[in-house]
């Protein structure tokens, strides 16, 4: 089936007598007749709900829809985009391993990294985006063992050439995790250029209302682990007594350990609750791709030829240094969101956002609503001058998503503003 129909049917068949719609499960549990079949739901020779914090009906069915929809063997959600990246690294390093990262990424993920993985024993080393795949090679070492970029970064809007750094890190025996939480999988699959491991904030488009947090890894099935880099893996694990996970599981060793291992132990599950709402959100989610692009085109057009505007960095505009990369890998449209730098700094910017009326200054993005943020003073603030050069900020940028609504309205709004400064 087409993407669009999947967007709609994938993940939940009713059968006689269902309910039509996807279902809340809201239990935290799930009763059995016989204690055997409970212990072999334990041991994984079952598969079968017993406690939400493994797996919920409601859960699955969005799992489900968003693997058909990303192309990969299985998916799992959890409570957060930042869980979903946490979970997608710490599912095949440990202390004392190596990852390449892209320097353009979501602050958070960043600071996650950065920080707390760095103080767990996993070394991090983050290259520019731009970088050449001669340059990207000094960067392995024996002990690396995977490589994170993002498809299209919050916020600077960078596009990462997905087959240069799959090539790369296949090269040397390492999978490609890649963000997509900005283009979806609506404008870019990256299965389809290489990558093995997606991961998304669901809180953002795939969900497009701002209602439910929520994150996601999917698995490609494509990758082969069993180089003797991931034990975790290919040798038995004892808390499930002894299983093999790439023996047991085959193409889906990855998603399975994360499934039964990680969110045993650690349990950033999401709740059946956000994950019924991402289900609705996910339903309309090729249609609101299509009119968020739509939208920010025309929008980013108009900033163009604006006098108060210094600059306009959105993919889609053939002034973009990314416009071809762009086009390769989205070839119908990136996203809603664009970053403009006001005329006047950083009190430039400020004027601008406090005039807006119809746009809202938030810390969200990649909803229904067009609205703003400042980056160097909020989702960046963390950062220091070297670091915001690097992930591409600058103190007169302003992050503009672009809504859904009407973008005379949009635009009419963003004018008025621009005026004030
Ligand atoms: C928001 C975001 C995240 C973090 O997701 P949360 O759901 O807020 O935890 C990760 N990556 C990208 C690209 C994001 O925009």
């Amino acid at each position: 089936m087409k993407i669009d129909t999947l967007c709609v049917q994938a993940g939940y068949e009713p059968h006689n007598g269902d309910p039509r719609v996807t279902p809340i499960v809201q239990s935290t549990t799930y009763a059995y007749d016989s204690a055997e079949t409970l212990g072999n739901l334990f041991d994984l020779k079952e598969s079968g709900y017993f406690y939400t914090r493994l797996a919920n009906p409601t859960v699955d069915a969005a799992a489900k829809r968003i693997a058909a929809l990303e192309g990969g063997v299985g998916a799992m959600l959890t409570a957060s985009g930042q869980a979903a990246s946490m979970l997608s690294i710490t599912n095949i390093c440990r202390a004392g391993d190596h990852v390449i990262a892209s320097s353009a990424i979501y602050g958070g993920t960043f600071n996650l990294f950065n920080k707390t993985l760095r103080e767990l024993g996993i070394e991090f080393s983050f290259v520019e985006p731009t970088i050449t795949a001669d340059q990207l090679e000094q960067h392995y070492r024996d002990n690396t063992r995977a490589v994170f970029v993002e498809t299209l970064t919050n916020p600077s809007l960078d596009v990462i050439d997905l087959e240069l750094f799959a090539a790369s890190a296949h090269a040397h025996h390492c999978p490609l995790i890649v963000d997509n939480t900005f283009a979806t999988p609506i404008n870019c699959r990256p299965f389809e250029w290489g990558a093995d491991i997606v991961v998304h904030s669901t809180s953002k488009y795939m969900d497009g209302h701002a209602v439910a947090l929520g994150g996601v890894i999917v698995d490609s099935g494509r990758f082969d682990w069993t180089s003797g880099d991931y034990p975790m893996l290919t040798t038995p694990d004892e808390s499930y007594h002894g299983v093999i996970y790439t023996e047991q599981f085959g193409a889906a060793a990855y998603i399975t350990k994360a499934c039964t291992h990680l969110m045993r132990d650690m349990g950033p599950q999401q709740s059946p609750q956000n994950a019924f709402l991402l289900n609705l959100g996910l339903e309309t989610l090729h249609l609101r791709m299509r009119r968020h692009c739509d939208n920010a085109m025309l929008v980013a057009r108009f900033l163009e030829d604006h006098e108060k505007v210094a600059w306009v960095n959105y993919p889609g505009l053939e002034s973009n240094r990314y416009y071809a990369l762009a086009q390769k890998y989205m070839p119908s449209g990136t996203c809603g969101v664009i970053s403009v730098g006001i005329k006047g700094g950083k009190e430039g910017a400020a004027r601008f956002m406090e005039a807006l009326q119809l746009a809202k200054i938030v810390i969200h993005v990649a909803d229904a609503r067009t609205c703003v943020l400042h980056p160097a003073t909020t989702t960046h603030r963390q950062m220091d001058d070297r670091q915001l050069k690097e992930a591409g900020i600058s103190p007169e940028m302003v992050r503009l998503s672009v809504g859904i609504e009407d973008p005379d309205d949009i635009i009419a709004d963003l004018d008025q503003a621009l005026m004030k400064v």
